[in-house]
């Protein structure tokens, strides 16, 4: 079957055509402009390739309630010309064939599950660590929304004790994504976190934040991996902090050999697809 795939992000769209054992024929990356300047060069590329549906991994908040009448239409982001652009409709009607959206970081699980880091696990969690923080979650290999997405970049984080930074986000201040994603770390330390790499405080601070989202996660989902990608997870070493991080903080409490200083390696994983796991993703959504 021929499918089309979107990955839809905040700087660019990649389009492709593909099928659903994640194969690319095709790939092409247009610009995130405005939906009038992006769109109709999205449109171009799927003219006449007899795709039979599509598949998008978007850029959020986005609707993911198909019962709202606004499935796949955009909301509130940072992003203010793509607020309430129905994406998915708009997509839908210009290529003639139906379309599924879920979020960038649901897709990106998706992959990771199918043919990445996770293919031997039931559950999953993928977190990107980048210009924002989000978490996307595969459980027997579905991705977990329900009343919209989860938006586990934005929960509540203890302050580390040297940590004066007032926070990033726009709605919550000192929430995980306005302490922990890159531009935090910039505007806290004066630079960007690749020049930082060999300060220790400021990887000590970062894993702190990361570890405890991730052990709010291990008690509230249970997943039987996480993966950590995204721009900051560059900075490898966050790995071991972040891992001993982690096993400080469950103390014990949590009954798993993968939670321990030994095994723990093997639980918190980069991803293992690189940059095709959006576009792959998509074509596992456009599939179903
Ligand atoms: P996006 O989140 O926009 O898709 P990225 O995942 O590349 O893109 O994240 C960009 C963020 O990651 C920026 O804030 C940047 O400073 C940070 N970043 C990128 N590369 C590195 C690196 N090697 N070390 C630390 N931080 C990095
Ligand atoms: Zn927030």
């Amino acid at each position: 079957m021929k499918l089309g795939a979107i990955e839809a992000g905040g700087t660019k769209f990649v389009c492709a055509i593909g099928d659903e054992k994640g194969e690319v024929f095709e790939k092409t990356v247009i610009p995130t402009e405005t939906p009038e300047i992006t769109m109709p060069k999205v449109y171009e590329f799927f003219d006449n390739t007899g795709i039979e549906k599509v598949g998008i991994g978007s850029f959020g908040p986005i609707d993911l309630n198909e019962g709202t009448g606004t499935y796949g239409t955009i909301q509130k982001t940072p992003k203010t010309d793509w607020i309430a652009f129905p994406l998915a409709d708009e997509v839908s009607k210009h290529t003639g064939v139906p379309v599924v959206v879920d979020t960038d970081v649901n897709v990106a699980a998706l992959s990771e599950s199918r043919w990445g880091n996770a293919t031997d696990v039931n559950s999953c969690l993928y977190i990107t660590v980048g210009t924002g923080i989000g978490a996307g979650a595969i459980v027997n290999g579905e991705t977990l929304k329900g009343l919209s997405h989860p938006e586990m970049g934005h929960i509540a984080v203890r302050r580390h004790e040297k940590d004066t930074f007032a926070g990033t986000c726009p709605y919550h201040g000192d929430c995980l994504e306005g302490m922990a994603a890159g531009p935090a770390i910039e505007q806290r330390w004066g630079k960007p976190g690749k020049d930082l790499a060999d300060d220790e405080l400021v990887w000590e601070i970062e894993s702190y934040y990361l570890a405890q989202a991730i052990v709010n996660y291990i008690y509230i989902l249970s997943p039987d991996r996480v993966i950590m990608g995204g721009g900051v997870m560059q900075q490898y070493h966050l790995f071991d902090l972040i891992r001993s991080h982690v096993v400080d903080m469950l103390n014990g409490y949590v009954s798993s050999p993968l939670l321990t200083p030994d095994r723990i390696d093997n639980y918190i994983v980069p991803p293992g697809l690189t940059n095709e796991a959006g576009i792959k993703g998509s074509l596992i959504l456009a599939a179903k």
